[in-house]
């Protein structure tokens, strides 16, 4: 394996020492967990802005929302493009959150870079490496999602793509991999947290939504998150999941999202990290 950037150990003498993205009012990495939440897809301004406000109650500092969306069918709604970051921009502002957003491609990365404090690289885009190369030259945090066909090993030189042009601030996302299960839109790959942990001083972080698929699971995945020993979790929320315009089955209503954030401010003590 000739990955050598982002594993822990490059060679017999180098031994990297873990990696934490500062964000000045929050972090990601060893001794955190690192929650990031909102909807799936901005849709206007007041879901977003009501989104925000939430997450500054419950002390939330990251929020999440795709304007650039990589939908499976063209008549699926593509996301508010440049109108949406605009929205998320307002509403994070207001609350003083960081916002993290997908980059689809070579033109939405330019545009995202302008105002995100972390820029997503999509499952469906892991292993573009044009675009892993291009947000490798950025000088900003990079969320790379695991390809939903991807081993550990794939997803680890995927990472090394965008670290071997420069940029080391990068946090692995476990998103759920296809496998023959149907109840679920994906499987979880639970065990891949420990393993990338071994392997990686990146941090690495679940994403229940699009693992699971359906929201009825989602608090129990997020136990296990922390559980397992991942940096955080990024969930897809909405106020009023019926009504969404994208991935409404597998969102959270507010209601739900306070309660299961309550659990894991409990949980954390006893696992020893930091809620941020
Ligand atoms: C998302 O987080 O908005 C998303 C599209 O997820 P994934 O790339 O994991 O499917
Ligand atoms: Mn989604």
């Amino acid at each position: 394996m000739d990955i050598k950037l982002v594993l822990r150990k490059s060679n017999e003498n180098t031994i990297n020492d873990n990696t934490i993205i500062n964000l000045d009012t929050t972090k990601i990495g060893y001794g955190y967990f690192t929650i990031i939440a909102g909807p799936c897809s901005v849709e206007d301004k007041n879901i977003i802005e009501e989104t925000a406000h939430l997450l500054n109650e419950l002390n939330i500092n990251i929020m999440r929302g795709g304007v650039f969306k990589p939908r499976t069918s063209p008549y699926s709604f593509q996301g508010l493009g440049k109108k949406g970051l605009e929205y998320l921009k307002l509403a994070a502002n207001k609350y003083n959150l960081k916002i993290i957003t997908e980059a689809l491609d070579e033109d939405s990365l330019n545009i995202v870079n302008e105002c995100a404090d972390i820029i997503q690289i999509g499952s469906r885009n892991a292993q573009n490496f044009g675009l892993l190369k291009k947000v490798g030259k950025l000088n900003k945090p990079v969320l790379l999602k695991r390809g939903f066909m991807m081993t550990i090993e794939e997803f680890l030189y995927s990472a090394e793509y965008i670290a071997y042009e420069g940029n080391n601030n990068i946090i692995l996302c476990e998103r759920g991999i296809r496998t023959f299960e149907t109840k679920t839109r994906n499987t979880l790959d639970i065990s891949a947290i420990p393993v990338l942990k071994k392997e990686t001083h990146l941090p690495i972080i679940v994403d229940p939504s699009h693992a699971a698929g359906r929201s009825d699971i989602i608090p129990d995945l997020i136990k296990a998150s922390l559980a397992v020993g991942s940096h955080g979790i990024m969930v897809e929320i909405h106020p009023h999941p019926e009504k969404a315009l994208s991935d409404g089955k597998q969102s959270l209503n507010f209601k739900e999202f306070e309660k299961i954030i309550k659990e894991v401010k409990g949980l954390a003590k006893y696992f020893g990290v930091d809620i941020k």
